[in-house]
């Protein structure tokens, strides 16, 4: 048998993703964009396809597309055009999607993503806008059309304002896909576009995936459609470039096809073949006039773009002397750094990103909520970090009463004092300090002579005394004054 040489299978992948905008109405109508309202109660006959309903543009949906271009660095086309995507599915009442297609509002843009391979600069191909689609509900299975007795179609989301952004085949593994796609929502997030909810279906994504040829062309390509979940993103591409390498391996070669994986067996399933896929005879929409997008407005734009992540996380650094990985952790949240900012003008600033970046974040997580919904405020944890800070309560005390915070809302101080958390001080401590020192003579005596070393098991045995309701600062500096003499 022939020994096959090696071939190394680096992997090309390129995002897609669709996100809905932070609209009140819709994209071509004044219906409302509501999540969770009963069905059919948001539709009229523009987005219900009634013949001779004609559309009209919603301004912001334009101006939240041109904001997101311009974070993303793209350039804005002073011309953009609307085009007619023709299928059929009863979801698409017109039998067409108003979209755009060779002239869209944004093109040529990039993100810079820290990945585990270090910083890679992703392409963005092109950002457009649309509309979209209905709503399909089959009945009588877990949502899926198989199985199902019969599919209703909600309206509601019909004709919703739409934001397809489509990156450069940059990305060089799964994790640089997620880590993408993350930044992505990041900055979307940040500029206020899209609340890029995943649950709420606001934000999904489509990933293309090929390994490279032995020359370094790219290979054929898959498409894994509509992930809802950035941990899919990553398994479903680590599993499909599984399935293409073992076919490469087999001297086979990767059919371009469209895929569904399915993250409870692990495995990709094909959606159907891009030889039979639709012919969309796109066409420029007759019914809207080209969007004529004027230097000023869109310098307008440009200049109430907010902070963006990237801008943000190298001010933490520089003004607070964060540690890159922290800035990155509380910049990743709008919410929690605009808190940590109040926090860090009153308190010290490292202090406040141990506290806020550990501790409360993982409260947050644990309760699964977000600190805007949560009860603790700017000021109380200020207050914490004093009361830590002038040894009134212990670090693990503190946890305590940050628990204690988010259940009831009350000021850490009130807590305290009603709890009786409070450290042990003055006399009291001063107290068991010489109560310890007379238990044990000899580690006193030689702490005298100078031994230093002893002094961790006497604030131990001073702390167990306690029972751990003591500043193990304060109860070392006692000791030292007291055995110093
Ligand atoms: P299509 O014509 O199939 O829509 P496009 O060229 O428009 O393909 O690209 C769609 C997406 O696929 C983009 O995100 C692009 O980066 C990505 N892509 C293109 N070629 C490849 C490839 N060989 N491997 C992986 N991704 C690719
Ligand atoms: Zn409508
Ligand atoms: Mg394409």
């Amino acid at each position: 048998m022939e020994v096959q040489e090696r071939r190394t299978y680096k992997a090309v992948i390129g995002l897609e993703f669709h996100v809905h905008l932070a609209t009140t109405t819709k994209m071509f109508c004044g219906c409302r964009v509501t999540y969770g309202d009963p069905p059919n109660t948001h539709t009229c006959p523009v987005c219900l396809g009634h013949p001779g309903a004609l559309p009209v543009t919603n301004e912001k949906a334009v101006e939240l597309g041109v904001m997101a271009g311009l974070a993303l660095n793209c350039h804005v086309a002073d011309r953009a055009v609307f085009a007619r995507k023709n299928y059929f599915y009863p979801d698409l009442p017109k039998g067409y999607q108003i979209s755009q297609f060779d002239e869209p509002i944004c093109t040529g843009g990039h993100i810079d993503v820290p990945t585990p391979e270090g910083r890679i600069r992703v392409g963005i191909t092109r950002l457009h806008l649309e509309e979209d689609a209905a709503k399909n509900v089959h009945v009588g299975t877990s949502g899926r059309m198989h199985g199902s007795v019969g599919s209703l179609v909600d309206f509601n989301r019909g004709g919703t304002p739409l934001m397809e952004i489509v990156t450069e085949p940059d990305i060089p593994s799964p994790e640089a896909a997620r880590a993408t796609a993350n930044q992505l929502k990041d900055i979307l997030r940040a500029v206020g576009v899209s609340e890029a909810d995943m649950e709420k279906g606001q934000l999904r994504c489509d990933a293309n995936v090929s390994i490279r040829n032995p020359d370094g062309t790219f290979g054929t390509k898959t498409e894994l459609k509509n992930m809802n979940s950035f941990r899919f993103v990553e398994r479903g591409l680590a599993r499909e470039l599984e399935r293409q390498r073992e076919i490469l391996e087999n001297g086979g070669r990767i059919e371009q096809t469209t895929l569904h994986y399915d993250p409870e067996t692990d495995e990709v399933h094909e959606l159907r073949s891009k030889e039979q896929a639709h012919d969309y005879r796109y066409f420029p929409e007759p019914d809207l006039l080209p969007l004529e997008l004027s230097e000023a407005w869109v310098s307008g734009i440009q200049a109430r773009l907010p902070e963006l992540p990237e801008g943000m996380r190298a001010r933490f650094v520089e003004d607070y002397g964060l540690s890159a990985y922290d800035a990155g952790v509380l910049t990743s949240d709008r919410n929690l750094a605009a808190f940590y900012e109040k926090v860090a003008a009153e308190v010290d600033a490292k202090q406040a990103s141990n506290w806020i970046s550990g501790d409360l974040r993982a409260q947050l997580n644990e309760m699964g909520v977000g600190i805007a919904e949560s009860r603790v405020t700017p000021q109380h944890m200020i207050e914490l970090i004093e009361l830590v800070q002038n040894a009134e309560i212990s670090r693990s005390t503190a946890r305590t009463v940050l628990e204690k915070v988010f259940e009831t809302g009350d000021a850490p101080t009130a807590i305290v004092e009603r709890e009786g958390l409070a450290s042990m001080g003055g006399d009291e401590l001063s107290g068991v300090v010489d109560g310890v020192i007379a238990d044990n003579p000899n580690e006193a005596e030689r702490v005298r002579a100078g031994d230093k070393k002893v002094i961790g098991f006497l604030v131990g045995q001073t702390m167990k005394a306690t029972r751990g309701n003591a500043d193990g600062g304060r109860v070392r500096e006692l000791l030292l004054e007291k055995l110093d003499s």
